[in-house]
Parts: structure tokens; sequence; C-alpha cells
């Protein structure tokens, strides 16, 4: 099992601008030899006219005869053995001349820079693999570099990187025993410097393999925007808007920084602090969801999600044009609020969390289409639209009432339980006691365990949520 480890750097002074000198020179690395990529690229694509010569020997060749190199045109295309050398190999091995041309490269310690071309190549093959194209990266895009495994210690709250020296950090958690320290990567945030470890125990497999005998409580989530989470057991989680709530501050601080004069001192640090209230709203919104995927993960074995296509959600509106080529209103002005509320919630990274934290405690964590779940009624299965109004439901078929949301929810785990094929008993639903999981069974030694106490309140009544707000949440 693979975790990542994050914690904030105290580094001294010299050390900070060791480390943002190195940003820099790294990224001017970077893009020269993304662009190198990039033409060796296009030249198979497109072949240019211009003087080539054989590989191997070195010798001027005809353009017609002559093979291309499609991986880089920096470094030797060929090793001592006579091997072909693939494109980080190639780029890689133009290193030490760089450091003769260019010394003060040699001040990064060499394993930062290999590391930072096999960034440069994962880029390269998740755009082969159909991602998208990689893009030269700007000062705000590049903020960290890495060292591989073996490269750095740890000894109680201090940590080493070569080149940089000892650096004590804020140690907020403690390394989990039996784990071997992987890549370590530096990063540069508005408020300092962190490090983030990965570890890795091998023993501990990454894939959970449940058996679904063991199965006992299943539980469905309905995402949405005034309600983040509804679940079927009747609990709902209000939507926060981290966003929102300092939107009013953000746009004041954005004023005063774009009326003070350009390239001032005054203005780099007024452009500091609104950099730092978009790292408070993270930090609120990323603390708010490992909660909420550690409740879950407490709460039941099986955890069913929703499928959205959150894209498809935020799409600008088309154009509409009339005959005369004349653009007309097409709404877009009204969507990009709700736009910008999609935004806030976050639900992509709330279910990578979900996930990560459903791993860990060897949960399954499903994905399952939710097309009719806020229609459907889930006692009797009657699918209209009229069912729901706004935030109630009734069927109009057998008249039962709940709501809107969690009907949805309970219908999402209803699905989930076909998908696994599992008989709908062992859904945590609204009217059943909810039971939670008496132990967590991960293997992880965690220094405090997630409080499983379910918050007073009335779960028999399901309109009325039996815990709302962060504060009535006990953190893992
Ligand atoms: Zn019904």
């Amino acid at each position: 099992m693979i975790l990542a480890y994050k914690y904030k750097l105290k580094a001294n002074l010299s050390q900070e601008r060791t480390m943002t000198n190195w940003l820099s020179m790294l990224r001017s690395h970077y893009n020269f030899c993304l662009r190198d990529r990039i033409e060796a690229y296009e030249q198979v694509r497109s072949p240019k006219l211009g003087n080539y010569s054989d590989l191997k020997t070195k010798a001027p060749s005809c353009p017609l005869s002559c093979s291309i190199s499609n991986k880089s045109q920096l470094g030797e295309p060929f090793k001592k053995s006579g091997e072909k050398r693939n494109a980080y190999e190639m780029q890689s091995s133009e290193l030490p001349s760089l450091k003769k041309t260019r010394p003060w490269y040699k001040k990064i310690h060499s394993a930062v820079l290999q590391q930072n071309l096999r960034r440069l190549d994962t880029a390269l093959k998740n755009f082969f693999d159909g991602r998208r194209y990689p893009k030269f990266k700007t000062r705000q895009r590049f903020k960290s570099f890495s060292y591989p495994p073996g490269q750095i210690k740890l000894k109680e709250n201090k940590i080493y990187l070569p080149s940089l020296g000892w650096m004590k950090f804020f140690k907020s958690r403690n390394i989990p025993d039996g784990f071997k320290l992987k890549t370590v990567t530096i990063r540069s945030l508005a408020d300092g410097w962190y490090v983030s470890i990965r570890i890795e125990n091998p023993d501990v497999p990454q894939s959970v393999n449940k058996d679904l005998k063991q199965v006992k409580t299943v539980v469905g989530c309905d995402l949405g925007i005034k309600k983040l989470l509804a679940l079927s057991n009747g609990e709902l989680r209000e939507n926060p808007q981290f966003e929102k709530r300092l939107s009013k501050r953000k746009t004041l601080i954005q004023r005063r920084a774009s009326r003070k004069r350009i390239n001032s001192s005054n203005q780099k640090k007024a452009y500091a602090k609104l950099a730092r209230i978009d790292q408070k709203i993270v930090n609120q919104r990323e603390d708010y969801q490992w909660k909420i995927a550690h409740r879950l993960a407490s709460l039941a074995d099986v955890i069913v999600l929703e499928d959205l296509n959150i894209q498809g959600m935020i799409r600008k509106c088309r154009a509409k044009q009339d005959e005369n080529g004349k653009f007309l209103k097409n709404g877009q002005s009204a969507k990009k609020a709700l736009n910008r509320l999609i935004r806030d919630c976050s639900w992509g990274n709330l279910k990578l969390k979900i996930q990560s934290v459903a791993a860990k405690f060897e949960c399954i964590c499903l994905d399952v289409n939710p097309k009719f779940t806020s229609q459907k009624c889930s006692h009797c299965g009657h699918i209209a639209k009229e069912n729901r109004n706004k935030e109630r439901f009734l069927c109009l078929n057998c008249g039962f009432l709940e709501d809107a949301d969690i009907q949805a929810s309970v219908n999402i785990g209803i699905i989930g339980l076909e998908t696994l094929g599992i008989s709908p008993s062992k859904l945590l639903r609204v009217t059943e006691e909810v039971t939670p999981k008496p132990e967590l069974t991960g293997s992880l030694n965690r220094e405090k365990s997630v409080s499983l106490e379910v918050e007073p309140g009335n779960p028999t009544h399901p309109l009325t949520p039996s815990w709302e707000g962060a504060r009535g949440w006990v953190s893992g």
C-alpha cells in the first residue's frame, strides 16, 4: 500500500532562497527539454527538410533515406552496449554537458535534475495515453521538485534533503511502522514550503479483494450542491461553500492589489495575501472532505457513489445566433453562478478522497449510474417526474414521503447492491436503526481512532438531519 504524508517545513532563510532558485532553474530546464521533445515528435509527424545525419556514424545523409528519432534531439541515442536509449535516457545523458555549459546547474542535486526529466517523461506518456498535450510551465504552474527513493533521511522532526541539509518540520503525525520511504516532493505553497513523503508497505495490498460474504453494511451517497452529501441512513451534510464564504474578503483584497503600482513590492505583498486566502479555502475544503471520507469508511463496508459527468455539468452553454449571425442570449450568465457553485463543491476531489480512505480501511467503493434515482420511489419502484417537488419526495403511487436527496441516496445504494449481487436488506436505511461498525478493520496503527458514535438526534424522522455542519464531527 502506498500512502502520502504531508508536513510543513521550517526552512531557514538561505534554504528557502536555494529552493526558490532551484525551482526557477528546474522550470527553465523542464521547458527546454519539453521543447526538444515536442520538436522531435513534430519532426516525425511532418518532417522538415534540413541537414540530416546518420544517428550512429553521424555522417551526413539524404533526408529520404535517413531515419528520424521521435524521442529527443538531445543526448546520445545509443548506450555504450549499442542498445537504443529511450527519450528519458537520452535527455539524461545530456545532463553532464548541461552542467559544463551552464555551471550554475551544478548547485542542484543531480537526482533532482533526473527526477525533473522523469516528470516530463510522465507528462508525455500521459499524452500518448490519450490525455492532453503537455504544456510549457509558467511560474505559477511549477511549484515543486522531488527526490527519488533512498535519498532522504528522517530523524524525529528533522528531514535531511541532499544539497539542502537538515531541515526541521512540524511533525503533525507519525509515520506508521513498517513503511518504507519512497519519493519525496518539496512544494512551495502560498503559506510556505511543504514536504510530501510517499511511503510504501509492500505487505499490505493496495487494491481491496473483499469477499462479498463479509459485507455487512452498505451505504448509498447522493452528491448535491445545497446538501453536499445525503446518505441512505438519513444523514445529511450541508455544503459549507468555503469559496462563497470568503468571496467578499477575496474581492476586497483583489481590488486593493490591483490598485497597487505595477511590480512594486507592495503589489507583491498584496498578491501574496490574496494567494493565502485561496490557500485557506483549499485547506478548509480538504479538511472537511477528509472528515466526510473517514465518516463514510467508518459507517459501512461498501460505499456506493454516483457516477457524475462533472466536466459536462460545468460546460459552457452553446452560443445562439439568429439568421443574420447576431449572437442572442443563451443563459450563460445565469449558468456562470451555478458553475461556480459546482466548482466550490469539488465533488471530484471528494470522491478521490473517499476512494483512497475506503482502500485504506478495506471498504469497497463503487460508482453507479444515477439515472432516475431522484425520480424513482424506493418503496414501490414507481418512476415519475412529478414524484419530486424540490426537496420533497412524495410517491404518487404509494404515498411514500421522504427528503428527495435521501430518497435518491437509497436508490443509489440499491443500484450498488444490485451491481454487487447482494440482497437489499444490508443497506443502511433511514427506517432501520443505524448500527455503525464496531471497529475499523484497517491494518494501520493509527494514533487516534475515528469516533464511531452516532451524534444524538432523532434518526426516526428523516427530515430532521441528526447532525449538521462540521462542528458536530470528531476528526480521525
Ligand atoms: Zn412508491
